[in-house]
């Protein structure tokens, strides 16, 4: 945690969830009681199909709602793709950008996500902007290079603690049950904030820095104690209501 900021916990819901899952979202949004909200910020980012209805049904409830991905354009010939200003017009109001698999599933540079979070601004979006390094630079001992890299080139010019949210998911734990020791987690938290500090001031260390990466309900309390660690984006474990209110629950008395 971080003094003076309020955490923030996302479920990145990735290509899951049909109709029949909007009734882990109205349970998502019945567990998010004013007392847990006055703690923590709790957003659910379903599939694009998914996510007029979710801003519907969370209206008049603490759960805000948030989209995967989108274009780095307003609108134009993009078979597929969805601007942030159409995710504005679902009423959602965070967009992640950047994340590890669409960095590799779909060629996503930098440059790709600096533009993506360039995109979310510009319709009103908070950018939810994932970094992380790779098994392979892990081993090689070059996360913090990575991470330095895609602060530098990932993370636009400008960026303020009311725009940007960064997401530090070493790529090796998503999904995979793995994860870095809350040693390890402070050390990479501490780097993550330096750099941010360097690049954007006050902004900078006032900005939000998740960790992503097999958060459960098991481990959630001692991973989100952790210095810098200002909140969780949680894959696998934010399908059920339950063990993403779990997760919350780790703030609801500190
Ligand atoms: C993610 O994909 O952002 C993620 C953190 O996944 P998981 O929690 O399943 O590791």
């Amino acid at each position: 945690m971080t003094p003076d900021i309020t955490p923030l916990v996302a479920g990145n819901w990735k290509m899951n969830g049909e109709r029949d899952q909007l009734d882990q979202l109205a349970l998502l949004a019945r567990g998010v009681d004013a007392d847990l909200a006055d703690k923590v910020d709790v957003v659910v980012c379903p599939p694009a199909t998914l996510l007029y209805v979710a801003t519907t049904l969370s209206e008049d409830t603490a759960l805000e709602v948030g989209a995967q991905d989108c274009h780095n354009e307003s609108k134009g010939a993009h078979t597929g793709d969805i601007s942030a200003e159409m995710i504005k017009d679902c009423m959602a109001e965070y967009c992640i950008v950047g994340h590890s698999e669409r960095r590799t599933d779909h060629g996503e540079s930098d440059y790709h996500v600096a533009g993506k979070a360039q995109a979310c601004w510009r319709a009103g979006l908070v950018a939810i902007i994932c970094i992380g390094e790779t098994e392979a630079e892990y081993d090689a001992g070059s996360a913090e290079q990575v991470l330095k890299r895609q602060i530098m080139q990932s993370v636009p010019e400008g960026a303020t603690e009311d725009d940007t949210i960064i997401a530090y998911e070493p790529v090796w734990a998503i999904g995979t049950g793995k994860t870095p020791s809350p040693e390890d987690i402070e050390e990479i938290h501490a780097f993550i904030r330096e750099e941010l500090a360097t690049k954007f001031g006050g902004h900078g260390e006032r900005m939000r820095i998740l960790y992503g990466g097999s958060v459960k309900p098991t481990n959630a309390s001692e991973i989100l104690a952790v210095n810098n660690v200002d909140g969780a984006l949680v894959g696998g474990a934010s399908l059920k209501a339950a063990d993403l209110l779990a997760i919350c629950e780790s703030y609801r008395h500190v």
